[in-house]
């Protein structure tokens, strides 16, 4: 194996004279990677990475399919949208055949930044509001109009504090819901702080505009809603004259196995669903997909043009995408194996305290440690720790939720079970290792 380019040092050197200074590295010593392949991460030392956190590489890094249909549409023409081509009516009418209920329109973008602050246009444009709900720790993207509605943001350093056209509703948390909730109430009750919301806007004589959520929160701390939690908040905030969003940027595209969309596994039907990252594998666009009646409220006389959004490059690749999830039957393998990962880590929680709460739907998966199974004290040391073992012994996670006590995990779709259980042996190895030395 032959080292080429510049060392880690020059790079991490190089880094700080010609980047921006937040532009983050993972890892205290962080890593070069030079070439990607399925499930696997290749370093310059030769070393592979086993990747069960990079939910980009939906079908794995650098899937041929993917790889043929960018370049044979680079190769022939790329151009906007104001030219006719088959790609992006053909990608648009596969993709809504995906969805229920009246999502019919789609348009696409190049991030899911640009999908949600086009989201965020279209429910102006319908609603004439700007009051929107979030939840609490969430996280919608990168724009300054984004990063508003981004608790995850505004209320960390560098944020400036929520603005008066945003409102936080309680994280629905199944694990840290209070104790003297009955099990079958626990949707309601949360369900209560977004009626809350609504009441604190009517106070100061407004409306809602939008309720935005990740069909599973992500940043958050992989946060499964309780059932029935989004039907209630639906007829909530639709009563209030409100629309109900979907950002199915981190969770869609058939992760969670039983369903394409995240959403689905709540019995609701968003106004407007946003998505991105797993899209194009690895190539930057995105989508908004929404309902007849909306998009006509959109269409108020101003132009929407995206340079590069649809274009038949993009298309073709989200084309090949949705082929190789359906061909190879990737949300049944993500169902399957997420089920496997979930009794592995459930025996794992069986001998080890510092587990609290292990959940998942497919491969959308979060471990959560605590130091005190009954206080729940986020054990945010031991989390890191893991987290870096782990990555000394070829595995790549992450930590998540507002305290980094959870181990998150999104595997590319084509994870198998000898991957599961090559996760799992390192797991077990770094839990003895770091629990020994506490
Ligand atoms: N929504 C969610 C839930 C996300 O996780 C992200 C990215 N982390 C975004 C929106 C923004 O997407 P992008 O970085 O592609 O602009």
């Amino acid at each position: 194996f032959q080292q080429t380019g510049r060392s880690r040092d020059a790079i991490v050197a190089a880094r700080r004279n010609a980047l921006l200074p937040n532009l983050s590295m993972s890892y205290s010593e962080p890593i070069k990677f030079v070439r990607g392949e399925g499930v696997w991460l290749i370093d310059d030392r030769g070393r592979a990475y086993l990747d069960c956190f990079n939910n980009v590489c939906h079908l794995g890094h650098a899937h041929p399919d993917v790889v043929r249909a960018l370049s044979w549409q680079a190769g022939l023409l790329n151009t906007n949208t104001r030219y006719l081509h088959d790609n992006i009516v053909t990608y648009a009418e596969r993709l809504t055949a995906t969805l229920p209920g009246d999502l019919t329109v789609a348009t696409f973008a190049c991030s899911g930044s640009e999908a949600n602050s086009l989201m965020l246009r279209m429910m102006r444009a319908h609603t004439g509001r700007e009051e929107a709900i979030v939840l609490d720790w969430a996280y919608h993207g990168t724009t300054q109009e984004l990063i508003d509605l981004s608790p995850y943001k505004y209320k960390r350093k560098g944020g400036k504090g929520r603005k008066p056209h945003v409102y936080e509703a309680t994280i629905p948390d199944p694990y840290r819901a209070p104790s003297d909730w009955a099990q079958d109430e626990i949707a309601s009750r949360y369900a209560e702080s977004v009626a809350e919301q609504i009441e604190r806007m009517r106070k100061a004589g407004k409306a809602p505009g939008l309720f935005l959520a990740e069909s599973i929160p992500s940043v958050a701390g992989q946060v499964f809603l309780p059932d029935g939690y989004l039907r209630e908040v639906y007829a909530i905030v639709r009563a209030a004259g409100g629309i109900c969003a979907a950002d199915e940027v981190q969770v869609g595209f058939g992760r969670v196995g039983s369903h394409w969309w995240a959403f689905e596994t709540q019995g609701v039907v968003p106004d407007i669903v946003t998505m991105g990252k797993p899209i194009g594998n690895g190539h930057p666009m995105a989508a908004v997909v929404t309902t007849r009646e909306i998009a006509a409220s959109f269409n108020n006389g101003m132009e929407y043009f995206n340079t590069f959004g649809g274009n038949p490059v993009s298309c073709a690749v989200g084309l090949a995408v949705l082929d190789v999830i359906e061909r190879d039957n990737l949300r049944q393998n993500a169902l399957d194996t997420g089920n496997y990962l979930l009794q592995r880590f459930e025996e794992m929680k069986a001998r080890y305290d510092i587990i609290g709460d292990v959940r998942g739907q497919g491969l959308f998966l979060g471990i959560e440690l605590v130091t005190d199974c009954k206080t729940k004290h986020p054990a945010t040391e031991i989390a890191r720790a893991i987290n870096n073992g782990a990555k000394q012994r070829g595995v790549l996670m992450g930590t998540e939720g507002p305290h980094d006590n959870i181990l998150k995990l999104r595997p590319p779709m084509i994870f198998s079970r000898a991957n599961a259980d090559y996760l799992v042996d390192v797991l077990e190895d770094t839990f003895a290792d770091v629990l020994s030395n506490q």
